[in-house]
C-alpha cells in the first residue's frame, strides 16, 4: 500500500517531505511526489501517515489502483502516479 500526492491540489509547501521516515517524498521544481515503491504508509514507524497529518490541504490520498468501479478522482490520481514513474504498462482498470 502506498499514498500519492494529487499534483493538481498540492501547493508545494514542502511540509511533508522531511517527515517521511522512508524518504519516499521528493520534489522537482515545486512538484512533490511520493515514490509508491518506497512508501509504507509509515508502517513500522508511526501509527498514522505523517505526510497526511501535516498536509494543510488534504491532498495526499491512497495510490491503490482503482477498483472495478473507480471514482473519477481516484482513477485520475492513479494515472498521475503511473505517468510520474513512466510506467504506462502498469495501468489496469480491470
Ligand atoms: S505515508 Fe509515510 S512513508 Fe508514505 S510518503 Fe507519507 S510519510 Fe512517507
Ligand atoms: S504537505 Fe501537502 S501541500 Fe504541502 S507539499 Fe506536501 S502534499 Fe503538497
Amino acid at each position: 500500500m502506498a499514498l500519492a500526492i494529487d499534483s493538481e491540489e498540492c501547493d508545494g509547501c514542502g511540509a511533508c517531505e522531511p517527515l517521511c521516515p522512508n524518504q519516499a517524498i521528493s520534489h522537482e521544481e515545486n512538484m512533490f511526489r511520493i515514490d509508491f515503491k518506497a512508501c509504507s504508509e509509515c508502517e513500522g514507524f508511526h501509527d498514522t501517515a505523517q505526510c497526511v497529518l501535516v498536509c494543510p490541504i488534504d491532498c495526499i490520498h491512497s495510490a491503490v489502483p482503482p477498483t472495478a468501479t473507480p471514482t473519477v478522482k481516484r482513477a485520475k490520481l492513479y494515472q498521475q502516479v503511473v505517468r510520474s514513474f513512466n510506467r504506462p504498462d502498469t495501468i489496469s482498470f480491470n
